[in-house]
């Protein structure tokens, strides 16, 4: 296919070095499972010299949504109902933030690696850039390198390994024996005494390195990762009790939860709550931390739907949760949280109906989340320490 899209450029020079192909789209199915096609994804993405899973992944996060891309076909299929706008708009933030150069502009970027960051380094102007500190892709990428190079360390940790032992296995004792027999008796008498102290000192020595050994053999069996998971978990737990104190004293109101309070007054029911809202309002919400406040924005949030009435308000639902999630707002585990306890949602003045009903609404974000939530199970063996604390303070 022709090449007729500018990468990054305004649209006005025609002589544009970077061009590339032009998103295709179309939907497949019908009602619930609705899904947009992009069939012509592998290529975009080759032409921007970007990996199709992360520029997937990129979709997903910005429309709430599934996908996933097809490595047999090159296409990439995202859940529900797109247009064709929708998805040039993501493809656009997509190249203003993962491609294209901060400083000159520049189409010609490499990724690397820095501690928590994906930095950019432009080919033309030499200038290196943090690209999207935070973004869920940023640390997808950022965790899948991390990974790949915490295997190579475990290989060359098994590689050292293997060679120990080889050193264990008593072969050295072996020769000495096996070379005593070409001596007369008298020199093999005179050698194995002479040898014998030697041999003692020797032993005595090995004993000792072999104790050295295995005292550091011990110290590797609890390799410090999984050691300070196991007391991250333990912190965890307890603050999850604590948290659960907390819970208890204030459950008898919920219904004034600080939280509420100021979900309300940021979010007049008077004016549309919006994605542009949520986003502009982050500061605010980010204040309160932990796994209380952020229930109770999104109590807040289920209850102004249900003050909202109307299905116009339903229709922004997704896209408000989404803004939630992806800001780090209200993080995977608490919103599936309130997903699962629509039986709480009376405790904050909800009726069931429009608890039901919001549920109804949200099931593919959820769906979306979930599937997010598993891709990281997936990568958790591989979780560092740097990811750890990250792991943590998100908590
Ligand atoms: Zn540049």
């Amino acid at each position: 296919m022709a090449k007729t899209e500018d990468i990054g450029g305004d649209g006005t020079d025609f002589a544009y070095r970077y061009k590339m192909e032009k998103l295709q789209t179309k939907t497949e199915g019908r009602g619930n499972g609705i899904k947009t096609v992009i069939p012509n994804f592998g290529a975009v993405s080759g032409d921007l010299h970007r990996s199709p899973h992360h520029l997937a992944k990129f979709f997903g996060a910005e429309l709430g949504s599934i996908s996933k891309y097809n490595d047999q076909t090159h296409g990439c299929t995202v859940n529900g109902s797109h247009t064709f706008e929708a998805l040039r708009d993501v493809l656009n933030k997509f190249i203003r933030t993962f491609v294209l150069c901060a400083k000159c502009g520049n189409p010609e970027t490499n990724m690397s690696i820095s501690g928590k960051d994906l930095i950019l380094t432009c080919q033309a102007c030499g200038h290196q850039f943090r690209a999207a500190p935070g973004h869920k892709l940023t640390n997808a990428i950022v965790q899948e390198f991390k990974g790949k190079k915490g295997k190579g360390d475990k290989h060359e940790k098994e590689a050292q390994e293997d060679e120990n032992e080889g050193s264990d296995t008593g072969i050295v004792a072996d020769i000495d024996v096996e070379e005593a027999p070409a001596h007369s008796r008298h020199d093999r008498k005179h050698r194995s005494r002479r040898e014998g102290k030697e041999n003692d000192e020797d032993k005595e020595k090995r004993r000792k390195e072999r104790s050295d050994k295995k005292k550091a053999d011990k110290e590797i069996v609890v390799d410090p990762v999984t050691a300070e998971l196991a007391k991250k978990m333990q912190d965890q737990s307890r603050a999850f009790q604590e948290d659960k104190r907390q819970e208890a004293k204030e459950r008898r109101s919920y219904r004034d939860h600080p939280m509420m309070v100021e979900f309300d007054k940021l979010f007049p029911l008077d004016a549309p709550l919006t994605q542009q809202e949520i986003e502009s309002k982050k500061e605010q919400l980010l204040k309160r931390k932990g796994q209380m406040g952020q229930l109770a924005i999104l109590y807040a949030l289920e209850r102004q739907m249900m003050k909202r009435q109307g299905d116009e308000s339903l229709q922004e639902f997704n896209f408000v949760l989404n803004a939630l999630y992806q800001n780090d707002i209200c993080h995977e585990v608490n919103i599936r949280t309130w997903y699962q306890f629509s039986s709480l949602s009376h405790l904050y003045g909800i009726d069931k109906t429009t608890s039901e009903k919001v549920r109804n609404k949200c099931k593919d974000f959820i769906e979306f989340i979930e599937e997010e939530d598993k891709e990281e199970e997936e990568k958790a063996d591989e979780v560092d320490e740097g990811a750890l604390d990250d792991m943590i303070d998100n908590l």
